[in-house]
């Protein structure tokens, strides 16, 4: 695998209240079908993920954060156009996962697999061949850059 530095990834929110940049390595897209992101995407959730320096604000006036677990757990959204963006799992490892769908252009990402499908909606078939844990990953799609 190359070591070089990956391109930058540009993304933001629907109405252009919060842009960010992705200035690092970042995970291929995992799909999130626990009940919580299904109620704040309105679908699963697509995510990558990345270390938390490597994510810079380019804009945030309208973003504001729910705390849907506990304390530490929080999701980024924006506040005038709704668009959810960001989990921030607050569990001290310095991840946070970002919206595939709100990327300008996804780059290399592609999708590699779901996670929480025993909480999957009852109206949509998961029918690809990727990978499908019946809760979280335990790490199984991490990159090789802890991400
Ligand atoms: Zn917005
Ligand atoms: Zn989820």
């Amino acid at each position: 695998m190359s070591a070089e530095k990956p391109r930058p990834l540009e993304g933001g929110c629907l109405c252009g209240g919060v842009r960010y940049r992705i200035t690092g390595p970042r995970r291929h897209v995992v799909c999130c079908h626990c009940e919580n992101c299904r109620r704040t995407h309105g679908h699963y959730a697509a995510y990558t993920a990345l270390r938390r320096e490597h994510l810079e604000m380019l804009a945030d006036s309208t973003l504001s954060w729910y705390h849907d677990v506990s304390p530490d757990t929080r999701r980024g959204f924006c506040r005038r156009c709704g668009a959810s963006l960001f989990w921030d799992a607050g569990d001290g490892r310095g991840k946070i996962s970002v919206s595939a769908g709100s990327l300008d252009d996804s780059g290399e990402l592609e999708t590699v697999g779901h996670i929480f499908v025993s909480e999957a909606g009852c109206y949509y078939r998961i029918d690809d061949d990727l990978p499908c844990h019946e809760h979280g990953s335990g790490g199984a799609f991490e990159s090789d850059a802890g991400c």
